[in-house]
């Protein structure tokens, strides 16, 4: 009896003709379920939907009682279904019965039946809902039923996906494919963000599935696979600057699995079931997914990305897309979505368009954020799996401040969002009034304002804030979104611009911070076990030296005829100062000799972000014109906490005793030699910690443009004395209980500061 309806081949070919029938998605599905009947001699087949609550419903059943049809609604901890809606895999079974999940709804009438067999309507490793065959008698389904069944789940899965299903749906009981998530991540950048999803790489959408012709599908997938070994192939040979490092670790990992047999296999089975070549490679990317996401295991999950990039990959060639969203046709309000994604990729992107940032990836000091608050975009990082659950297009709104992502918002919270908005915006009107009133505090004492900078898109914010001049220019950031070094004369453009637009405000300019987390695609990476302890910044600088040399030279002669702030990052011991001085009178003499005219006058500083330099305050003082404390530095090797790793970071915190008296140090020992101090981490953004920041004795931060205004409107309520009666005490404290943060809140609630 079995296949006398023509088998697998012929159900996929009927069902062709019936996706391209004009019918209503209800006598669609009505149609598919018949005919999977019939084709499988079963008697029964059921499409089962995941809805927004979480419930699969009944939407079309060949075989059951007709009238449970958007009646019966099961919990996905429920039964058969449930078991395969939540494994996202498939379930075969001749006596469905003795399975210990096994369960019934009387309304179905379904008691009767013995062999079931289940898979699940996947999309992107999303379950979208279950599709169902059973049978009275005791049966065992074949490979390539199971196969066939699984073929029909795609063709269902993009009738849920493209939302042709919604309209049989009751008001919020709608398909889950369209559901609002509510997703957390980690705050990248402050703001708020409303507008549509879309996608960096986006997914190549397969929506021609069934093949015509079987032969045709296996010469095309083989072909792809080859052009694409060979692409990864050439990729590596070219790669010559990547010799080692990460870049070429993931395509070697591209390459091992280009060739793995297990995948190619996979996907020439899957068209030997009659798939089109690319609905193969969706079909095996889709259930690899599915698996994978279940994993916790990291390094499996971090092999998912690779396995999600090369199927992509695949696909392209099998389709032809273009590789990116086209950058003409990005809509007024997008949210650019990615796994992660380099400050150029950003910066390609037309800003006035963009609304907000969200990655899978990416930490609070990455550098892609540091470029998106240049930029003023609200991002969100470490948010899972969320190029697998936003397609382009979907509403999403991004909470920079909380670190929280809304897709597909439903009404109220875009409504409250909306409001949020319009009183952020509201706020920042009187930031913006406070623009020209000097930072000066109740009790008259001036904390001077600089900005932190780094990028050409910052230059318009000292306008904008009314800041006092620039006090932590990141040189790095021009060489770390370029492709190439940036030559000599690009960096001289770049500090010359840089100072123009600043006029009369003084810039403070920081040679280049690299290595670290700081890489350079183009520069050879070297393997280090621990690079924040490692080869960087100044050491790098001074090991070779004809790159801080040049940088130097580029620094003095775009500063001819003004003043001109140069600092060094990173020293350790006093003697790295001097090494990196002595190059700056070097060049100074090598211009003079060469008749270029020079600065009026160079200030040479060096940032304080080493403890060991808390230890020779005075030495170092007594040779550099001017000190900044890194505060991020500083406190991540002052705790032994990486600053980049979201699970440490915020573990100790900098309004505690120990980082607290670290900073005192620097700012008395600085007043007592007489030398400018400042602080340009992001400490000095955050208003209690400004306020704190005061008391110790700072009178000038260096902050992030966004942050001026409410750290302006905290030092303008602020009585710094009194706020030195509650620090000071608190830091001689020795019971080791201070509460340093709360008392501070309190101080800041009862005397009215803004924090
Ligand atoms: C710091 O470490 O505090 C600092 C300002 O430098 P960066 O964040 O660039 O390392
Ligand atoms: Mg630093």
């Amino acid at each position: 009896m079995r296949g006398a309806l023509g088998g697998p081949r012929v159900l996929l070919r009927r069902l062709r003709e019936v996706m391209a029938e004009p019918v209503s998605a209800q006598d669609r599905l009505d149609k598919i379920v018949v005919l999977i009947a019939a084709n499988m001699v079963a008697e029964v087949c059921s499409v089962y939907v995941l809805r927004v609550d979480q419930t699969l419903e009944l939407y079309a059943t060949e075989g059951l009682n007709r009238d449970a049809v958007h009646q019966t609604v099961l919990s996905v901890d429920e039964g058969l279904v449930g078991h395969v809606a939540r494994e996202a895999e498939s379930l075969a079974l001749s006596d469905a019965q003795a399975h210990p999940e096994f369960s019934y709804r009387p309304e179905t009438g379904e008691e009767i039946y013995s062999s079931f067999l289940g898979v699940p309507i996947l999309r992107a490793g999303n379950t979208l809902g279950v599709l169902v065959v059973q049978n009275r008698a005791r049966r065992t389904y074949t490979e390539e039923e199971i196969e066939a069944l699984q073929t029909t789940a795609m063709v269902l899965a993009e009738m849920i996906a493209s939302g042709e299903l919604t309209a049989l749906a009751r008001p919020g009981a709608e398909p889950a494919v369209r559901r609002p998530l509510h997703l957390k991540g980690v705050s990248l950048a402050d703001g708020l963000g409303l507008g549509h999803v879309v996608l960096h790489e986006p997914r190549v959408r397969v929506t021609n599935v069934i093949a015509d012709d079987v032969q045709r599908e296996t010469h095309r997938l083989d072909a792809a696979i080859g052009k694409l070994r060979h692409a990864i192939d050439k990729m590596l040979e070219d790669d010559g600057l990547a010799k080692s490092g990460e870049h070429r670790d993931i395509l070697e990992a591209y390459r091992m699995f280009a060739h793995d047999r297990g995948w190619m296999h996979k996907m020439r089975e899957a068209v030997l079931s009659g798939l089109t070549a690319e609905g193969a490679v969706e079909r095996v990317q889709s259930d690899t997914r599915a698996r994978m996401m279940r994993a916790s295991d990291p390094y499996l999950r971090e092999r998912l990305h690779d396995l999600d990039d090369l199927a992509n990959r695949l696909l392209r060639e099998l389709l032809g897309r273009a590789p990116g969203p086209d950058r003409e046709a990005l809509p007024e309000n997008a949210i650019i979505v990615a796994r992660n994604m380099s400050p150029a990729a950003l910066l390609d992107y037309d800003r006035t368009r963009i609304r907000g940032l969200v990655l899978e990836e990416g930490g609070t000091t990455s550098h892609v954020s540091i470029v998106a608050r240049a930029l003023g975009i609200a991002a969100v990082g470490q948010v899972d799996n969320i190029t697998g659950l936003a397609d382009s297009g979907d509403p999403m709104i991004v909470d920079g401040q909380a670190g929280e992502v809304h897709l597909r918002p439903p009404g109220d919270v875009e409504e409250a969002y909306a409001e949020k908005v319009r009183f952020r915006a509201r706020r920042q009107a009187q930031y913006a009034a406070l623009r020209t009133r000097p930072s000066v505090t109740k009790d008259g004492v001036h904390v001077a304002l600089h900005l932190n900078a780094g990028l050409v898109v910052d230059l318009p914010h000292i306008a904008e804030t009314g800041a006092a001049g620039i006090g932590l220019f990141r040189t790095e950031l021009q060489f770390m979104i370029a492709s190439a070094f940036p030559r000599i004369s690009e960096q001289l453009k770049l500090y010359r611009a840089v100072l123009d637009a600043a006029g009369e405000r003084p810039v403070t300019f920081r040679t280049l911070d690299i290595g670290g987390d700081k890489v350079l695609p183009y520069m050879r990476a070297v393997e280090e076990e621990n690079p924040a302890l490692g080869w960087r910044a100044i050491r790098l600088g001074l090991d070779r030296p004809g790159l801080l040399r040049s940088q130097v030279r580029a620094l003095l002669r775009a500063g001819a005829g003004r003043d001109l702030r140069v600092m060094f990052p990173m020293v350790a011991a006093v003697e790295e100062f001097d090494a990196a001085r002595a190059i700056v009178e070097r060049e100074l003499t090598h211009l003079r000799k060469h008749g270029h005219s020079l600065p009026e006058r160079v200030f040479v500083g060096a940032m304080v972000e080493v403890p060991s330099l808390l230890f020779q305050l005075d030495e170092i003082l007594a040779r550099a014109d001017f000190l900044s404390v890194g505060s991020n530095d500083l406190v991540q090797f002052l705790f032994a906490a990486d600053r980049a790793n979201v699970r440490v970071a915020d573990r100790f915190d900098p309004l505690s005793p120990a980082a607290l008296r670290a900073f005192r140090m620097v700012a008395e020992a600085g007043s007592r030699a007489g030398k400018p101090i400042t602080l340009c981490g992001e400490l000095a953004s955050r208003p209690l910690e400004a306020l704190a920041l005061a008391a110790l004795g700072y009178r000038s931060l260096s902050l992030s443009p966004a942050a001026v205004g409410p750290v302006k409107a905290a030092l303008l309520e602020l009585d710094v004395s009194a706020a030195r009666k509650v620090l000071l005490p608190l830091l001689e404290d020795r019971s080791g209980t201070a509460r340093i943060r709360e008392s501070l809140q309190a101080f800041a609630e009862i005397t009215g500061v803004p924090v």
